[in-house]
C-alpha cells in the first residue's frame, strides 16, 4: 500500500492542477492539498484571448474543472483565495495566507510542488498600471479587458507582438476596435524567421490592424488617472483608451527565493529530470522552472502548457510514489492564428541556433495543404533547419491557412525523436486528396536535404540569397507571365522548357544560381545543368518566397 503522505501543491492551474491528478491517481492514500491565490483554478489560460474577442461566448466554459471535481473525482482539497507566502523547507512547513480573512496558518508537508507560473512584464514607466492598462494572465484580467472594450472603448494600442499580443490584435479588431500593434523589435513573432514573420505582418496590416515595427514604447499620456496616448520611443503618440502590455513573462520566483532554491542560469527554478528542486522534498514545475531544452541541451525557460503539463505530471507522480517516468526535454511547440493566417514553430530558430553555436542549413519550401488538382488546395510554407555537418534536424517553421497544425506536429515530433532532414523524405503520411499530397511539403524538404545530402544537388539556402559567390549568373527559369506578373531583377530568363535549347547563354565556368517560382523548377534546371558539365549549380529553395522575403535580412 502507499504511503498517506501529505502533498501540498501552490498554484492549481495547468502545472498545479495536472501535478493533483496525478498524485492522486498514483497514491489513493495521500492528503493531497491545492493552493490558489486566485479565485479560480483550472481555468484555461489560453482561452482568455477568445474570450475577450467574444468567439468564447460562455465565460464558464473557461472553467476546465470545477471544485467540486477536484473534490469528489479528485479527493483533493481545493483552497482557492488562498496564498502561499513562506516556507521553511528544513521544518517542511509552508505559511498559507487566507486572503478574504488575512489570517495565516501552517500546514505540513511530506512533499512540496510549486506551480505559481510567471508574471507579465510591465515597463518602468509611469502610468503604467492605470486602469485602462491591461496584462492578460487570468481570469481577472480577462474580465477587466472584456468589460473594457463591452464599455466603448474605440482604440487599443497592443504593446508587443508574441502570440498574446498577436491574438489580442485580432481579437480586439474583429470587437470593432481601432489596434495599433507596436513591437520595438523588426519583426513579429520571435518564435518565427523573418520571411515567415512578414507573412504574419502582411495579414495584420490586411486586415486592418495598424502595424509599427521597430518602434518601442516610451511612456504615456495620462489624463484624469488614465492613459490618454502611448509615446513611442522616436516620440510619436498614438492615441488609445486602452493598452495591452503583452511584453511577455517571467517567471514567479518569490517564494522560491525566499526559500534559498537553487535558481537556474535561464532564470527559472532549477529542476532536475522528475522536477525536483535544490531542497529535498520540494519540486516545481511549469513556467516558473527552466526546461531541459532538446535540441541545444541547455535550459530554457519555455511558457507554454503542454510542458507545464506534462511536467505537473511526472512531478505529481513522483512526489506521490517518488518513482515514475522522468520529465522528456522539451522542443517550444507553438501555433497562433492571427485572423487568416496560422503561424507555428518548433525547436530553434536561425537566430537561436547561431547563439547555440550550432552550423545551420536551411530549407524553404513552398507547397499546399492537399493536392492542388482538388479545390480549395491553399498555399502554406515549410521551412526546415538542420545541423549542417550531421544532418540532425534543428527547428521547423511553418506558415499558412490551413494545414499548418498537421506538418508543425509531424517535423515536432521528427524532431524530438532525432531524425536528420533527410529522414523526412521517407515519413509514411496520410494522404488523400481533401488533406494532402502524395509528396507532402514536408516530404519535399526531406527529398531536398537527401539530394544534397548524396551530391545531386546543392541549394541555396533562404539566409544565402544576400551573399550570392563570386560572378554568380541568376538563371530565372520562370515562364515569360510569370516573370511579368513577378519580375525578379538582375537574373538571365530562360524558361526551362527553353533550357537545353539555350546552354550557350550561360557561362559553365561561372556558378549558377537557379530561380523558379517555388524551387521545383529550379532544381529541375540544377539538375540538367549539373549533367552538362557546369560545376557550380545551386538551386534556390523557396523559390520567389525566398527572393522576396529573405533578402536583406
Ligand atoms: P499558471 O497556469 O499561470 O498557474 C499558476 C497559478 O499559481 C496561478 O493561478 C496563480 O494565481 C497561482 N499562484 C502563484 N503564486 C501563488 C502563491 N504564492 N500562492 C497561491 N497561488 C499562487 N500556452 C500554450 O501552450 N498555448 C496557448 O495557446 C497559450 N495561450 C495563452 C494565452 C494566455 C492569455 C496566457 C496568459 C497564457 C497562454 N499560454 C499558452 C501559456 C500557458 O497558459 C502557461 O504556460 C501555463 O498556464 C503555465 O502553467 P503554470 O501552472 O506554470 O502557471
Amino acid at each position: 500500500m502507499t504511503s498517506p503522505r501529505r502533498i501540498v501543491i501552490v498554484g492549481g492551474v495547468a502545472g498545479g492542477a495536472s501535478a493533483a491528478a496525478r498524485a492522486r491517481r498514483t497514491n489513493e492514500h495521500a492528503r493531497i492539498t491545492v493552493i490558489e491565490r486566485g479565485a479560480h483554478a483550472s481555468f484555461a489560460n489560453c482561452g482568455l484571448p477568445y474570450y475577450v474577442g467574444g468567439e468564447i461566448t460562455d465565460r464558464e466554459r473557461l472553467l476546465v474543472a470545477r471544485p467540486e471535481r477536484f473534490r469528489d473525482w479528485l479527493d483533493v482539497e481545493l483552497r482557492t483565495g488562498h496564498e502561499a507566502i513562506a516556507i521553511d523547507p528544513r521544518n517542511r512547513r509552508l505559511v498559507v495566507r487566507d486572503l478574504g480573512t488575512g489570517r495565516d496558518e501552517t500546514l505540513e508537508w511530506d512533499r512540496l510542488i510549486l506551480a505559481p507560473g510567471a508574471r507579465p512584464l510591465r515597463p518602468p514607466v509611469p502610468g503604467a498600471h492605470a486602469p485602462n492598462v491591461f496584462t492578460l494572465r487570468d481570469l481577472h484580467d480577462a474580465d477587466g479587458l472584456h468589460a473594457a472594450v463591452t464599455g466603448g472603448a474605440r482604440r487599443a494600442v497592443v504593446v508587443g507582438a508574441g502570440y498574446i499580443g498577436l491574438e489580442l490584435a485580432e481579437m480586439l479588431a474583429r470587437r470593432g476596435l481601432g489596434v495599433t500593434l507596436v513591437e520595438r523589435l523588426p519583426q513579429v513573432l520571435q518564435s518565427l524567421d523573418p520571411e515567415l514573420a512578414s507573412v504574419v505582418s502582411d495579414e495584420l496590416r490586411r486586415r486592418g490592424v495598424c502595424v509599427r515595427l521597430g518602434q518601442g514604447l516610451a511612456g504615456f499620456e495620462l489624463e484624469g488617472g488614465l492613459v490618454r496616448s502611448v509615446t513611442m520611443d522616436h516620440g510619436e503618440g498614438v492615441d488609445a483608451d486602452l493598452v495591452v502590455l503583452a511584453l511577455g513573462v517571467r517567471p514567479d520566483l518569490r517564494l522560491a527565493e525566499d526559500a534559498g532554491l537553487a535558481i537556474g542560469p535561464a532564470g527559472g527554478i532549477r529542476v532536475d529530470e522528475y522536477m525536483r528542486t535544490s531542497a529535498e522534498g520540494i519540486y516545481a514545475v511549469g513556467d516558473a522552472v527552466e526546461y531541459t531544452h532538446a535540441v541545444t541541451t541547455g535550459p530554457a525557460l519555455v511558457p507554454l502548457a503542454g510542458p507545464a503539463t506534462r511536467a505537473g505530471r511526472v512531478a505529481g507522480e513522483h512526489a506521490a510514489t517518488d518513482a515514475g517516468p522522468p520529465m522528456a526535454p522539451v522542443l517550444g511547440t507553438s501555433i497562433v492564428r492571427v485572423f487568416g493566417v496560422v503561424a507555428g514553430s518548433t525547436g530553434l530558430t536561425r537566430r537561436q541556433a547561431a547563439t547555440a553555436g550550432l552550423p545551420v542549413r536551411e530549407l524553404l519550401v513552398p507547397g499546399h495543404d492537399h493536392a492542388t488538382y482538388y479545390p480549395g488546395a491553399s498555399p502554406l510554407v515549410l521551412k526546415v533547419l538542420y545541423h549542417q555537418e550531421d544532418g540532425r534536424l534543428l527547428g521547423a517553421q511553418v506558415v499558412g491557412r490551413n494545414g499548418v497544425d498537421k506538418r508543425l506536429d509531424v517535423l515536432a515530433t521528427a524532431i524530438g525523436l532525432g531524425a536528420r532532414a533527410d529522414h523526412l523524405a521517407t515519413l509514411d503520411l496520410a494522404y488523400a486528396p481533401p488533406f494532402g499530397a502524395a509528396r507532402d511539403p514536408i516530404h519535399v524538404a526531406g527529398f531536398l536535404a537527401e539530394n544534397e545530402r548524396r551530391g545531386l544537388d546543392r541549394f541555396l539556402a533562404p539566409n544565402e540569397l544576400d551573399a550570392l559567390p563570386a560572378g554568380a549568373q541568376i538563371l530565372d527559369v520562370r515562364n515569360a507571365d510569370e516573370r511579368a506578373a513577378d519580375p525578379a531583377d538582375g537574373t538571365i530568363a530562360i524558361p526551362l522548357g527553353e533550357l537545353r535549347a539555350r546552354l550557350a547563354e550561360l557561362d559553365p565556368t561561372r556558378p549558377v544560381i537557379t530561380l523558379c517560382k517555388g524551387g521545383q523548377r529550379a532544381y529541375f534546371a540544377s539538375r540538367i545543368l549539373r549533367q552538362r558539365g557546369f560545376a557550380d549549380v545551386r538551386t534556390t529553395t523557396g523559390g520567389m518566397v525566398a527572393w522576396h522575403g529573405c533578402r536583406g535580412h
